[in-house]
């Protein structure tokens, strides 16, 4: 029977597939409506590069959403407690993300893009915009899905998938690896990664933790996380300022 219940958590109910459908209906809107008011070779170059940036805009904030649910927060944490178990558990057990239905894991993301990316993407005439909106959306939306891709074996994944991640174009299976491996503190981008080498060579995570701990008290969960492998002997952890 548990294992019953187990395998139903992994499973999307209508109200994850509505969620999940929101937030493509956002992203076709946006894509759709920025061809429509593309009208010169100059606004299809602007569109272009606008939605590159919205591609490296999506690496990053999924860098800083993985950060913070890695980080701060409970399963109790009223919206995010169910992401922020999911992360915790991934710890963990790392297969478990390629178990998710696709709209079980990205219905929470999926609902935030809809409510806040359909009203810009409905109202903007710029293709520009809507090719940033279009792009950041997407991957924002998918950067889940793409982070579970890097989990499974490779006879799992359909072949363009296999081709994007051969191609650096969405996360590597190779780069995310690092991520769970020691200091346990770096490389959260979760949509190409290609943001995570200044992201750790700046040590803007590393920082903002310190600051957070001086300011508000609040202590990230990669500190506990550290001194529980160094007090089991592991040598390989990085000793962490307390
Ligand atoms: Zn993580
Ligand atoms: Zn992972």
């Amino acid at each position: 029977m548990a294992a019953v219940v187990q395998e139903e958590f992994f499973k999307a109910t209508a109200g994850h597939r509505a969620c999940f459908a929101g937030g493509c209906a956002t992203i076709f809107i946006a894509i759709a409506r920025s061809i429509l008011f593309i009208k010169t070779p100059q606004d299809l170059l602007r569109s272009t590069l606008a939605a590159l940036l919205g591609y490296l805009a999506a690496d990053l904030v999924s860098g800083i959403y993985h950060w913070s649910v890695d980080n701060y927060g409970t399963a109790e944490t009223p919206f995010l407690g169910f992401q922020i178990e999911l992360f915790r558990v991934h710890h963990k057990q790392p297969w478990a993300v390629t178990k998710y239905d696709t709209a079980r894991a990205v219905h929470i993301v999926a609902a935030a893009v809809a409510v806040l990316l359909l009203p810009p993407a409905l109202a903007a005439r710029d293709p520009a915009a809507l090719g940033f909106l279009a792009a950041f959306g997407g991957f924002v939306m998918f950067s889940l899905q793409i982070h579970a891709w890097a989990h499974t074996a490779k006879k799992n994944i359909p072949a363009g998938v296999r081709a994007l991640q051969d191609a650096g174009i969405i996360l590597r299976p190779s780069w995310h690896a690092a991520h769970h491996r020691p200091p346990f503190n770096n490389t959260y981008c979760s949509v190409s990664g290609w943001c995570d080498p200044v992201l750790d060579k700046l040590k803007v995570f590393e920082t903002m933790e310190v600051v957070l701990f001086h300011v508000a008290g609040v202590r990230p969960q990669c500190w506990s996380e550290n001194k529980l492998r160094r007090d089991s002997g592991d040598s390989t952890i990085d000793e962490v300022e307390e």
